[in-house]
């Protein structure tokens, strides 16, 4: 018999080198354990390059075989003294990386495996060369396993649990694993958590917390991802925290073992290690020139990358034959070793690329299902003994390493965006903001109040000037009349003396004399004394004109004028810098109200679950702030009731380019609610984006203003005032001029909503809407195209309709229009929202039998055979097999062409 047969574990073949499998010929000789993960990832947080793959989506995955290493105990002292004898029943080629198994004394058979480490082989270097690459890997972002088989006895706890604490270079693989993830995390991005566990008998018991015995597996039915929610994480610091937190595990092992009076042998550990390391979106959107100057800039994008360390030490591998041998009961035997077997029966499966791996058959295989066939980096130690009087478990151990070898997994790393931290970061700006504002708000209120005061001090001030002015005016004008009375007293006295009271008397008496003399100068008395009557009217009447003067207006008085004069200019300033001051808060206001916006999707992306676009932006208007329904302000809503919407649309026509695209932001993000679309409507603010529309050739404006008319255009009303006002042919120039997607996007939005209102058939086609829909079809993004054929759909339905009603007649004019050949072209999308809108076109096209001729001749019927076999939707399905049914043209041409 010819000696040395080499076997992988799938037949033997003498003495030649037979390759484990036809797809890993290469790996298994050529490659060492090392990782063969591209170098994508760097340790150091921040720095790692991204890779959009998270757990639900990822696709990019890199083939990874499970990795197997066989691993020789030393003689120990019994064996020494037994079997001095006889030789061992293995000799190892650590050079060649094979393993030969003695049968007898001339018989041997040869095994390869991807590391053999002999019994001389140090934990440092077994780290090295089994643990090391799946540490690294799960650095990086990927799960990892490793995992100790074989018989009881042979050193899987030596290798994985030892904690070296007298001997440091005798530290197993758990301690080195954490070592080694310590040293390259970053405590403050970073955080590492641990969970150990024993599985015995079917149960999981918590080693860091005893009371808890029985924990469940979860598994999320979306990523297939298992958890133990109900198992202790511990947060780890550093080595001492874990070392404290293995020696609480492994005092918990022996008590819970000593009380289900079993051994540490007989039941599986378990160690998990949970990694969470940030790195910052690299690719993150750039803010567009527009956004340059606004007060706050969007912070990156932090992402999370969580990953796993399992680290499972296993029963002792002779328990799968040994069943109910050591004086169990049968089922107890059964429990014992049903998770082992299990495992052996779905390595089997993978290993022979069975359809059914029976992974659900046992807690172990559930726990373990990522490891095996799934997405970690799984190395598996393989522990033998050197006695030959063990060389039936020995070679089952062989055999079980030789089979793991062909377990092919596919490595992904599982990476989310951390929307908790942006969202606390967006929420700090935001209060800052808010501080901010109230603050100079404060400083402005501060400001008035006090131009108030001076303006109140000066004017009494001034009259009090005037007061004293009159006053001395009135005293003057008094003694000025005093004066003129005493005059004229003392002309009296004058005049008396001159002619004497005597002879007055004689006049009297005699009866002759110079009586008309006397007459005179009482005539001039009088005359005098009437001139002063009057002097003294026109000095009260100058007094009552100078009082009149001051009370009417101030400036126009004398003295104190050009005091009020500058006072007046002053309170003139103080009302242009208000005003100035003003503006300036409703553009602050309006940069909030957007933030707020942001903050609002993102809380409610987080809301749900992260599955959306968390900047859906004005595509899905209906979706956005909707808080406001349930009668439950949002923060928006309250910020636009502060701003006033007359106010935001006034800054649609500001001189500054940068506030107007802002406020056309706000309105259009206002408009994506349906409250607000009657009060922007009503308050002009339709008209206005229109003016926008027609003024601006800058895209950016262009771009938010179709967004804006997109969200009006859901309402029907409003629907007619656009066609009205001419927005069609304003949308179609934009269109036709516009290279921005985001912009067709838009504008094919807000179309396709048009085309959906029957009373604008006619009026949207004769004005180009059809041409100018089909015309952004040249653009190819699949959300333009989706809009597109969102419009055609919504226009061949209304026309059908017409049609049905007898409102219509003739061929389709998305015929006449030249859209047939786009529609059949696209029938078949790979976008399903495209096709579900263009397969209910051919639907309402094929309805009315003057199509059915350029249907066929276009190549139409061909898709609607198509959707009535193949299209998943039922009732689109059926729509176009009764569709087909009734038209006789169409039945004739499938019998023509012999279709059933
Ligand atoms: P298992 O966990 O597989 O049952 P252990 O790790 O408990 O085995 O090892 C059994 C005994 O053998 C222990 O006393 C251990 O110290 C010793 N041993 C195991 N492997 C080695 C090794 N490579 N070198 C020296 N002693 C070893
Ligand atoms: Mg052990």
């Amino acid at each position: 018999m010819a000696s040395n047969v080499y076997r992988n574990g799938t037949g033997s073949h003498k003495g030649a080198m037979r390759p484990l499998a036809a797809s890993n010929s290469s790996n298994v000789k050529s490659s060492s354990f090392k990782s063969r993960i591209p170098p994508s990832s760097n340790h150091s947080p921040g720095s790692a390059p991204l890779r959009r793959s998270n757990s639900a989506g990822g696709s990019d995955g890199v083939p990874g075989r499970v990795r197997v290493a066989v691993r020789l105990r030393p003689r120990n002292a019994e064996e020494s003294v037994a079997d001095a004898d006889f030789a061992d029943c293995v000799e190892l080629q650590p050079e060649l990386k094979r393993l030969k198994l003695r049968k007898n004394n001339w018989d041997s058979e040869t095994y390869e495996f991807d590391e053999v480490l002999t019994e001389f082989a140090s934990q440092k270097r077994v780290y090295e060369v089994v643990a090391k690459p799946v540490v690294e890997s799960v650095l990086d972002g990927y799960n990892g396993t490793v995992m100790a088989y074989g018989q009881t006895g042979t050193g899987k706890t030596f290798t994985l649990g030892r904690l070296g604490e007298e001997d440091t270079s005798a530290r197993g693989i758990m301690v080195r694993s954490m070592e080694e993830i310590l040293a390259n995390v970053s405590p403050e991005t970073d955080s590492v958590s641990v969970s150990y566990l024993q599985l015995y008998m079917e149960s999981i018991q918590d080693l860091l917390d005893p009371a808890n015995d029985n924990i469940s597996i979860v598994e999320d039915p979306k990523t297939g991802d298992v958890s133990l929610p109900g198992a202790t994480h511990v947060e780890v610091r550093d080595e001492g925290d874990f070392m404290e937190l293995l020696r609480t595990g492994e005092a918990h092992r022996i008590a819970a073992n000593t009380k289900l009076n079993t051994e540490s042998s007989r039941s599986h550990a378990i160690l998990m290690v949970h990694v969470k390391r940030s790195v910052l979106g690299a690719d993150d959107v750039i803010p567009s020139e527009t956004d340059k100057s606004s007060h706050f800039a969007k912070p990156p994008k932090p992402l999370v990358r969580k990953s796993k360390l399992v680290l499972v030490d296993l029963a002792g591998s002779e328990r799968v034959h040994k069943s109910g041998s050591e004086g169990h009961m049968l089922e107890e035997a059964k429990s014992i070793n049903l998770s082992l077997s299990a495992l052996g029966k779905c390595i089997n499966a993978l290993a022979e690329n069975s359809a059914h791996v029976p992974v659900r058959d046992s807690k172990l295989t559930r726990l373990l299902r990522d490891s095996f066939g799934g997405t970690a980096r799984t190395s598996l130690i393989v522990t033998i003994g050197p006695s030959p009087r063990h060389r039936g478990e020995t070679t089952s151990t062989i055999l079980f390493g030789q089979r793991a070898m062909k377990v092919e997994n596919m490595l992904r790393i599982k990476e989310e965006f951390d929307y908790k931290s942006l969202s606390r970061k967006l929420e700090i700006q935001l209060d800052k903001l808010i501080a901010e504002n109230e603050r100079q708000q404060k400083v402005f209120d501060d400001e008035v109040e006090r131009i108030n005061l001076e303006a109140l001090n000066r004017v009494s001030e001034v009259e009090r000037n005037f007061a004293g002015a009159l006053e001395k005016e009135r005293l003057k004008c008094q003694m000025e009349y005093m004066e003129s009375v005493k005059k004229l007293e003392e002309k009296m006295i004058e005049n008396q003396q001159k002619h004497g009271c005597d002879g007055f008397m004689q006049d009297k008496c005699n009866g002759e004399g110079p009586g008309s003399s006397i007459v005179e100068d009482v005539a001039e008395v009088k005359k005098l004394l009437e001139k002063e009557i009057h002097m003294r009217k026109e000095a009260q009447e100058e007094v009552n004109k100078l009082k009149s003067q001051l009370g009417q207006c101030p400036d126009s008085g004398e003295g104190g004028g050009s005091e009020i004069l500058k006072l007046q200019k002053a309170l003139a300033d103080e009302v242009r810098q208000k005003k100035k001051l003003e503006e300036e808060m409703i553009i602050l206001r309006s940069q909030m109200l957007q933030l707020t916006f942001e903050a609002d999707q993102m809380r409610r992306c987080l809301g749900r679950n992260g599955s959306a676009n968390a900047y859906g932006g004005l595509d899905s208007p209906m979706s956005q702030v909707r808080d406001s329904l349930n009668g439950h302000k949002t923060p928006v809503a309250a910020l636009f009731e502060q701003v006033g919407l007359q106010k935001i649309l006034a800054l649609l026509e500001s001189e500054d380019a940068n506030v107007r695209i802002h406020a056309v932001k706000v309105v259009a993000n206002l408009a994506a609610e349906e409250v607000n679309q009657e009060r922007i409507v009503e308050a002009g603010g339709l008209t206005s984006l229109l003016v926008l529309l027609r003024s601006y050739e800058d895209e950016n404006i262009r771009r938010v203003v179709s967004g804006a008319i997109a969200n009006l255009a859901m309402n029907e009303t409003n629907q007619e005032l656009i066609m009205i006002q001419g927005g069609i042919n304003l949308l179609s120039v934009t269109a036709s001029r516009a290279e921005d997607p985001q912009t067709l996007r838009m504008v094919a939005g807000a179309i396709a909503n048009l085309c959906g209102n029957d009373k604008l058939q006619r009026k949207l086609r004769s004005e180009g809407g059809i041409k100018a829909l089909l015309g952004m079809a040249r653009c190819g993004q699949p959300d333009v195209l989706s809009q597109v054929a969102r419009g055609i759909a919504n226009f061949a339905k209304c026309e059908s309709r017409a049609s049905t009603n007898g409102i219509k007649s003739g061929r389709s004019v998305l015929i006449d229009d030249g859209a047939l050949p786009w529609i059949v072209q696209n029938a078949n999308n790979d976008s399903s929202p495209i096709r579900r809108h263009i397969e209910l076109a051919l639907c309402h096209l094929a309805q009315h039998e003057v199509n059915a001729k350029d249907m066929i001749s276009g190549g139409a019927l061909w898709e609607l055979v198509r959707i009535s076999r193949d299209c998943s939707r039922e009732d689109i399905r059926s729509l176009a097999r009764r569709t087909l049914n009734l038209s006789p043209i169409f039945r004739a041409e499938m019998r023509r062409l012999r279709i059933e």
